[in-house]
């Protein structure tokens, strides 16, 4: 056993299977010694320089040849001692070399624990480690992207700074309340005045991480309309491909189809529904649900009608539904004709066809600056990446309001405290390391052995 508090963990940074390379990684106080034993080196190692090298067992016995880098605590991923062996992409020689290890005392690592001891040893913040965890599981390019802006965060300072302005605040309040004959009462129209601007900011960092959410999860788009309207069409358009079935006979697309697509660089959910026929039978019914579902999961409703000719009872009942939701409305078959009454009902409609690459062009512009409450995606702005992160700043937010209505009601100052204080220690899960255990251990399971 080596000596020290931690021990020292080992693990296979690289994915199962055969490949190019193969990384073994190890981590603690016991570093120096696997080093000694089990790597060959004409010079001696110097940190943070890759040096080629003969890999041997515990008994001296050569596994590999490969690189070997030393990095000394506290410049390394982990902040300990860490030794990374780069060797030939074979699992058989990636496992002798971490039994070789385990043989000289290490542990196995357990999933997200580099990170974790990362985390630890300040190396980084709990932002900039769910970061890592996002990086790696990005399905998108502006997925990582936004990731990556969460990694070198300036959120992390933006929190802190709110932090600041409502620190400053409750020591005024505590100096009034502790020395009441000493320190006067601030007036209370000032106070609600000084706590405006970071309920702003603190509202920003908020909606900005909705803004994440989608760019994490797509923008869900659900193009519902009746029968023949062109949905499908337009799905394919959007797409670029035949996925979806086209036909002329009305109501062939039976089931909702799912396709992720990038619209004007935001990732885009696409939600095909079943047509809504116009005679009252069970696949009507059948539709009506498909069409509720398709709209429960999606922000933005993209409505598509013929609008070459009037609107039926299917397309009015649609135009009545998506009424005051986030929604685009495309009148399609334009080519067709243009029926008069729709111009006058649905002024905001977009009329074309999907036949038409300028009218594609609009709805693509359309879908990505739908956006969130008409603001566009930025994958590069840091933003509030979990759910513990939402919740704290949304109890920060419900402590202020509760602050807002004790000073509106004349209550006793030190109420108003008490709920800042409660604003200021939640922002303190988002962006200082005094997250409750559940919430760390939540963040590492998601990682894979070896990060
Ligand atoms: P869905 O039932 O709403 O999915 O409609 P489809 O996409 O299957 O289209 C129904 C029919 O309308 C197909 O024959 C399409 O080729 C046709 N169609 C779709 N869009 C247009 C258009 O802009 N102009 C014309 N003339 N026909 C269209």
């Amino acid at each position: 056993m080596f000596d020290g508090a931690s021990t020292t963990i080992v693990a296979v940074a690289t994915p199962p299977g055969r490949g190019a390379i193969a990384i073994v990684r190890a981590s603690g106080p016991g570093v120096p010694e696997l080093a000694r034993r089990l790597v060959q080196t004409k010079s001696p190692l110097r940190r943070r320089m890759a040096t080629y090298a003969t890999i041997v067992d515990d008994s001296g016995d050569p596994l590999d040849r490969g690189l070997a880098i030393l990095f000394e605590a506290p410049q390394s991923y982990t902040g300990e001692d860490m030794l990374e062996l780069q060797i030939h992409g074979s699992p058989v020689v990636a496992r002798e070399v971490v039994r070789a290890m385990l043989a000289c005392g290490a542990a196995l690592a357990e999933p997200g624990e580099f990170t974790r001891r990362a985390f630890f040893n300040g190396k980084m913040g709990l932002q900039a480690a769910a970061a890592v965890a996002d990086i790696i599981d990005a399905q998108t390019r502006s997925a990582a992207r936004a990731a990556l802006a969460n990694f070198d965060s300036g959120l992390a300072h933006e929190v802190r700074a709110v932090r600041s302005a409502l620190a400053v605040i409750v020591e005024e309040l505590e100096g009034t309340i502790d020395f009441p004959d000493e320190v006067p009462e601030p007036d209370r129209g000032g106070l609600k005045q000084r706590l405006a601007p970071i309920r702003a900011r603190l509202e920003r960092l908020r909606r900005d991480g909705e803004l994440g959410k989608i760019v994490r999860e797509g923008l869900g788009v659900a193009i519902i309309g009746p029968p023949n309207a062109g949905k499908s069409s337009l799905l394919n358009a959007l797409l670029g491909t035949e996925r979806a079935i086209v036909s002329e006979i009305p109501g062939t697309t039976r089931d909702t189809i799912e396709e992720s697509v990038i619209v004007d660089g935001v990732p885009v959910r696409l939600i095909d529904t079943a047509g809504i026929r116009a005679h009252a039978d069970r696949l009507e019914a059948q539709g009506i649900a498909r069409t509720e579902r398709a709209l429960d999961g999606a922000a933005i409703a993209l409505v598509v009608v013929d609008g070459s000719k009037p609107a039926d009872p299917g397309a009015q009942r649609l135009l009545e539904r998506t009424q005051g939701r986030p929604r685009i409305l495309f009148l399609n078959k334009a080519d067709l004709g243009t029926d008069p009454t729709f111009a006058v009902q649905w002024p905001d409609a977009i009329a074309g066809s999907v036949r038409d690459a300028a009218t594609l062009e609009r709805l693509r512009r359309a879908i990505a600056h739908a956006g969130w409450n008409g603001e566009r995606f930025d994958a590069t702005r840091p933003h509030l990446a979990s759910l513990y992160e939402f919740e704290a700043a949304d109890a920060a937010l419900g402590a202020l309001t509760q602050a807002g209505e004790a000073l509106d009601a004349d209550e006793a100052l030190d109420f108003v405290a008490t709920e800042l204080t409660h604003a200021f220690s939640q922002l303190g899960h988002v962006s200082e390391q005094v997250a409750a255990e559940e919430i760390v251990t939540g963040i590492f399971s998601r990682f894979c052995i070896g990060k």
